[in-house]
């Protein structure tokens, strides 16, 4: 069977605001992060080993908003949330209101791994963290001056600040046709202290199941009321959509430029569809087709 590997850096209004030095840098990271999964693929890797994987390199860029990088709250923290599902084992683990947790990704794939329960926030799960021993870091290592401009420009005028891309994810389908979904994000620039988006909320921001992997980026409250990611899964099985179809159909059902999406099904086939003006992404496959986008 063949493998299949896509990674998103985040979707929304990209274009007018990429200089030409950060779209260079951008460039550069999205070949080299997909890279990271596809030769974990390459060399038989499962798919759940390999999105975690892919989202820690990610979560490690500090191009993208996820782990270092990330955005700020409206009190100037940072409140890390991030999810992964199996779907192989139909089993996930998500984490949400981390202060410390330098790879939210891995505290999400020990919840999974090791407790009985799917969803673990706050100081509970910063406790897990601690007591398994993952690293952890002030709150202040995830600042970077970029997101501190975005943040003092939110607040001095919220309306005019376009939602920025602000999460990454990834999917894969192993060679054995397993898929697995990951998303990891700081959530939104200026947001509330202990608003929850869709990236650690199964259903919405992750899903992954015996047929699809789906990761979703954009405006969380609007996937979480579509339940988008397991919307795509259930258009697959109860209404015969394609991926393709399937991934269009829900991103055309919330308002326009609501975001975008990664998805992967069991057979390796691909689709990254996004209504915002872009999305960062990358993809990679078995037969050789690979690439990044960031504009349509
Ligand atoms: N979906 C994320 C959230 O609402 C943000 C993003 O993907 O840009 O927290």
């Amino acid at each position: 069977m063949g493998w299949a590997i896509a990674i998103h850096g985040g979707a929304g209004a990209i274009l007018q605001s990429l200089t030409d030095s950060h779209r260079a840098a951008v460039e550069q990271a999205l070949p080299e992060l997909t890279e990271v999964g596809a030769s974990m693929l390459q060399n038989g890797a499962t798919a759940l080993d390999v999105v975690e994987k892919a989202t820690i390199a990610l979560e490690e860029c500090e191009l993208f908003q996820a782990g270092r990088g990330s955005v700020l709250t409206a009190a100037g923290t940072h409140e890390l949330e991030a999810s992964i599902m199996d779907g192989q084992m139909g089993k996930a683990g998500a984490v949400c209101g981390l202060r410390t947790v330098r790879n939210p990704i891995e505290l999400a794939r020990q919840v999974l791994e090791r407790t009985d329960h799917a969803f673990v926030g706050g100081s509970g799960a910063e406790d897990l963290a601690k007591a398994w021993e993952l690293d952890r870091v002030p709150n202040e290592w995830f600042t970077t001056e970029r997101r501190l401009d975005e943040l003092r420009r939110h607040l001095s005028d919220p309306d005019a600040s376009r939602p920025h891309p602000a999460t990454v994810g990834a999917v894969a389908c192993d060679e054995k046709g397993f898929v697995a979904a990951a998303t990891s994000t700081g959530g939104t620039t200026g947001k509330l202290p202990g608003r929850i988006g869709d990236a650690p909320l199964i259903n919405a921001g992750t899903w992954a199941d015996s047929r699809v992997a789906v990761s979703c980026t954009g405006i969380g409250e609007r996937f979480i009321l579509a339940g988008a990611a397991r919307m795509v899964a259930a258009r697959m099985e109860l209404a015969g959509d394609s991926i393709e179809e399937a991934a269009k159909r829900v991103m055309a059902s919330m308002p326009p430029e609501s975001g975008g999406m990664i998805a992967v099904d069991t057979a390796g086939k691909m689709t990254l569809p996004f209504t915002s003006q872009g999305m960062y992404r990358g993809w990679a496959n078995s037969d050789g087709d690979s690439g990044i986008g960031i504009g349509p």
